[in-house]
């Protein structure tokens, strides 16, 4: 089947009526960012604040109308109310080495954003995130979790809350909280079972959104949990979130050191400091005997970080514990703090809080340095 042009897209949204008038989203000029990939469609309808209760049935009636067309298999439309910034934003996915400007207001009082990034999947990215998290609250600082893995949201899991968000004004959203720590996850908007396919800005809109539509208060430190990989999803958000700078979790393989070696190049390349790699499943300690077996042969991440010039911020071992605690929705370190591994990730989490804080420091006034 032919792909469905931009032009189709618009010349559906034309016969979408704007509320309180008798003029179309196209004619009024409120249609932008249309982006059509392998029939996923995304565009933006940009209006002020004021009107995005009065517009969401138009939004919903603009992605049902796109939906009809032949070849498209999923829409996407957002309401945004920053217009200024929405004319500023790409409306592709920013190729590599043109850093944007990140946009400082998606988290106004948020004192340092830190990713968590891996090369693949199933390194214990997500584990790693969250433990650190409660690591860093543990210390005493005000914690955000932020589970920007679009394509396997994990955090509901982890953290044991489920359900969608409340919101108080029927805008913002606010971020469930679990041990203290405020966490947002698209796992809490769709269905679990919800086949997502997220392309470029459709990916951006989405994070943009769980950033700026959350109620996160003031927090003194956001964590991020980054989608595996280092494609365009991730590369397009470490240009366009204000990032304090990012971790790297492997395990010790070679092959999967090859993919943080990606990692750590792809954050190089945009400017986003590299706080240090992280060696999580290390060591696996038999729970019977206590004997200490390498696996996955021990070393290879603080090895590979010393070669690429990058710190070397702690290591992990594969022990069931950390699993069960997981997914039970109870992280070992929140629930067993006085447990080594738990003792392991705060002693990160000095490291990571340390690094953040000197980063600010370093560039008084805007977190990172940007071309
Ligand atoms: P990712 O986010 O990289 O895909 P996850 O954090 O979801 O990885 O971890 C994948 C699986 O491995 C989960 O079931 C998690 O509980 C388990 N896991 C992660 N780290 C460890 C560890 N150090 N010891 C035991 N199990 C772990």
């Amino acid at each position: 089947m032919a792909e469905v042009t931009e032009e189709q897209v618009r010349g559906a949204l034309s016969s979408v009526a704007a509320p309180g008038g008798d003029k179309d989203l196209v004619a009024l000029g409120l249609v932008s960012g249309v982006v059509v990939r392998d029939g996923n469609v995304g565009f933006t309808i940009e209006i002020t604040p004021e009107q995005a209760g009065a517009f969401e049935p138009v939004r919903k009636q603009a992605e049902e109308i796109v939906a009809a067309l032949p070849g498209v298999l999923s829409v996407t439309a957002v309401l945004t109310a920053e217009r200024v910034q929405q004319q500023q934003r790409p409306q592709q996915p920013p190729q590599q080495g043109q850093r944007q400007p990140p946009s400082k207001e998606l988290v106004p009082d948020v004192g340092a954003i830190v990713a968590v990034a891996s090369g693949k999947g199933g390194v214990g990215k997500s584990t790693v995130s969250i433990n650190l998290a409660m690591a860093l609250l543990a210390k005493g600082l005000k914690v955000g979790l932020l589970d920007a893995d679009i394509y396997g949201p994990s955090m509901p899991k982890m953290l044991g809350v489920y359900g969608r968000p409340d919101s108080e004004d029927g805008n913002m959203l606010e971020p469930k909280e679990n041990y203290g720590l405020k966490c947002m996850s698209i796992g809490f908007l769709v269905a679990e079972d919800t086949p997502m396919i997220w392309r470029g800005p459709m990916v951006m809109s989405a994070i943009e959104q769980l950033l700026r539509d959350v109620n996160w208060g003031t927090l003194d430190i956001m964590v991020v949990d980054l989608p595996p990989g280092t494609g365009d999803a991730q590369l397009t958000m470490a240009q366009r979130v204000p990032l304090t700078g990012a971790i790297i979790v492997s395990t010790p393989q070679d092959i999967a050191l090859l993919d943080a070696r990606k990692g750590l190049n792809m954050f190089r390349k945009v400017e986003v400091p590299v706080l240090g790699i992280i060696e999580n499943m290390s060591y696996f300690a038999c729970p019977h005997c206590g004997e200490r077996t390498d696996i996955f042969s021990h070393g290879g991440a603080k090895a590979t970080a010393e070669e690429m010039g990058a710190d070397f911020l702690g290591e992990i071992p594969l022990d069931m514990a950390i699993r069960e605690a997981s997914d039970a929705g109870k992280p070992i370190t929140a629930a067993d703090p006085d447990n080594p591994h738990s003792q392991a990730f705060m002693a990160i989490a000095d490291q990571v809080w340390e690094k953040a804080q000197a980063l600010k420091g370093d560039s008084q006034g805007p977190k990172i340095v940007v071309q």
